[in-house]
């Protein structure tokens, strides 16, 4: 039988290495689907248009917003950030689970818009480490980070909201942790319906067969 895939959300502050976890996750399952964001953020060095973002201007991530082209999207140390539906329906209607790599206004709406996601927040071990962690980047200028240190302070103060939590002390055990709590959402029953009533079904036509 086959099963609709699970919306993923996952969120952690930015620079804690969420990015590379949720690579080498894809990487080593094929059952996973990535989804990539629309942002008016300017690329990083290295970073690919239609690979990490799609890296748009202002007027257009605004007409994507009135053409409902985005499930949600969030405005994030001054720049826009959303997620394009199409992909993302297109993978969960194909039994891929989906991942969003999302911040946590984002995360919210879209548990409002789909109770059923699975969200996750990665943790660093410590703030210290956090801090380590976006300055060896070495992409961003003290003021960026600064912003986003502040940021992630207020972000934590969210973090309840989500339905898991893991802390991505060592990325080996980090990816194999998501996989597992991933793989156990995939066994509620709420989630099996088709196959709990088929069951249900079959024991009641032996029953009576066996009359
Ligand atoms: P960065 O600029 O470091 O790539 O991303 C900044 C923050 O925006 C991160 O917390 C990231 O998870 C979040 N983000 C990336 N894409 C989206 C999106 O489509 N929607 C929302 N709400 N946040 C996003």
């Amino acid at each position: 039988m086959k099963h609709k895939g699970i919306l993923i959300v996952v969120s952690g502050f930015s620079g804690a290495g969420k990015g590379t976890v949720m690579k080498e996750l894809i990487n080593r399952y094929p059952n996973y689907a990535l989804s990539v964001s629309m942002t008016t953020r300017k690329p990083r060095e290295g970073e690919k248009d239609g690979v990490s973002y799609f890296f748009v201007d202002k007027a257009k991530f605004e007409d994507t917003i009135v053409a409902e082209g985005l499930i949600e999207y969030a405005q994030y140390c001054e720049n826009y950030y959303g997620t394009p539906r199409a992909y993302v329906e297109e993978q969960m209607d194909a039994g891929k689970d989906v991942i969003l790599e999302i911040e946590i206004q984002g995360a919210l709406k879209v548990k409002e818009k789909f109770p059923d996601a699975l969200l996750v927040f990665i943790m660093p071990p410590s703030a210290q480490e956090l801090k380590r962690r976006l300055t060896a980047r070495g992409t961003e200028t003290q003021e960026v980070i600064d912003a986003r240190m502040a940021r992630a302070a207020e972000e934590a103060e969210g973090i309840e909201a989500y339905d898991l939590l893991i802390v991505d002390d060592d990325l080996e055990e980090c990816v194999e942790h998501m996989h597992s709590v991933i793989s156990a959402a995939h066994c509620r029953p709420d989630r099996n319906k088709a196959m709990i009533e088929n069951m249900r079904k079959e024991l009641n036509a032996l029953v009576k067969g066996e009359k």
